[in-house]
């Protein structure tokens, strides 16, 4: 956010929403657009609104208006993350795999491990992020069920995230349809202006639906907007895999609220999972100086799972999302996302149809072979300079 306090203008806000403009002018370019879980509270702001306000619905109107072809939600991918990354820790807790394990969503929180902690790099889950999984996907079997040359795809993603422009170019793994996964990244501030300067009245649009095959989601797809949710979406389907059943209440408030490291044990059907959920570069630090620690003496430190972010507060408080954000802006903005959850008819990823779907059509089950292929990374050592 230096663009915004720089006091004589010598750092500017890299804007790329040109790049758009020329995408939907193109007719040989189908414009396929993602949005992120906590662009649906993030955009509200923008327009006058109370923060936390859900406009999910009308951000698919503005964007059909402004140009794009397709709209699809990348929480229908954060779904498709669940079901991956909860089959990797289910396969860890039962074939003695490393531990704990540690989410992979944040590109910010990568680059940082990949730096400070390569000797860490194995407890990090394979899982691409959402946004790149909703990117494979859209190339492959979106392309093959639309009946599109994926090459005329050119897949924009709308985060709340600055790092996100840079995971798009990583490396080869985000390209693993073959083409780039995504194309273009833009900020919750880019698409605010995209649609101000194209003269709509966002607050009088009509509320649209995305496409099928893959816009539909879960609450559980909807709450990785903020810190805690990524963890409680997971314990939602994992608790499913491993005991067969159901959750009597698919709230885990342990791991809610903006403390900056929030630990919890979630009980399995007698087998105690323990968790842990950390926010901002600062507090990851000293969990993964524990994690460390307890390697160098042989042990194993107590959590199973632990989620990371390095924004705090999670990607509500992303560096792409409205400026100004503090601790209480972060609450309603996360309010808005677990309301959006209570709302939803499903709030489970893997009582998703479209999920269960896509694995019976296409991926045939997690941790397949074409879902390695597509939806799974690796990570690698990045040498930094020590004086
Ligand atoms: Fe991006 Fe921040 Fe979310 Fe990480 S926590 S993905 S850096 S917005």
């Amino acid at each position: 956010q230096c663009a915004a306090h720089c006091p004589v203008g010598a750092i500017y806000e890299r804007d790329e929403t040109d790049i758009f403009r020329s995408a939907v002018a193109d007719p040989e370019k189908k414009v396929v657009v993602q949005i992120a879980p906590s662009i649906r509270v993030g955009l509200s702001e923008s327009f006058g609104l109370p923060s936390g306000t859900v406009t999910t619905k009308k951000i698919y109107t503005a964007l059909r208006k402004i140009g794009a072809d397709v709209i699809h939600d990348t929480n229908f991918s954060a779904d498709l993350t669940i079901m991956e990354e909860g089959s990797e820790l289910v396969n860890r807790l039962t074939t003695g795999g490393v531990l704990p394990q540690l989410t992979s969503c944040c590109p910010a929180w990568i680059d940082y491990v990949e730096k400070y902690y390569p000797d860490l790099l194995d407890n990090v889950s394979s899982a691409k992020s959402p946004m790149m999984m909703q990117g494979a996907i859209t190339k492959t079997y979106y392309a093959q069920k639309a009946g599109i040359d994926p090459a005329k795809i050119f897949s924009v993603a709308i985060m709340p995230c600055t790092a996100k422009k840079y995971e798009i170019i990583r490396d080869d793994n985000m390209q693993a349809s073959g083409y780039p996964d995504v194309d273009l990244v833009l900020t919750t501030r880019e698409l605010a202006r995209l649609i101000k300067s194209s003269g709509m009245d966002f607050l009088k649009l009509e509320e649209e639906e995305a496409d099928s095959p893959i816009g539909e989601y879960s609450g559980a797809g909807t709450i990785f907007g903020a810190t805690g949710g990524v963890m409680e979406a997971a314990v939602r389907t994992a608790y499913h895999l491993v005991t067969k059943k159901e959750m009597e209440k698919v709230e885990v408030e342990a791991v809610r609220g903006l403390d900056n490291i929030k630990k919890g044990t979630v009980d399995f059907d007698g087998t105690p999972v323990r968790v842990a959920v950390v926010h901002g570069l600062s507090n990851v630090k000293v969990l993964m100086d524990e994690i460390r620690a307890a390697k160098a003496e042989g042990r194993t430190a107590p959590y199973e799972f632990i989620e990371i972010m390095a924004c705090r507060g999670g990607c509500i408080a992303g560096g792409g999302q409205p400026y100004g954000a503090d601790d209480e802006l972060r609450k309603e903005r996360s309010e808005g996302l677990y309301q959006d959850d209570k709302d939803s008819k499903v709030r489970c990823s893997h009582q998703n149809p479209s999920i269960l779907k896509i694995y019976e059509d296409f991926l045939t089950e997690p941790m397949s072979h074409e879902a390695h292929h597509l939806l799974h990374t690796k990570y690698h050592e990045i040498p930094v300079y020590k004086a």
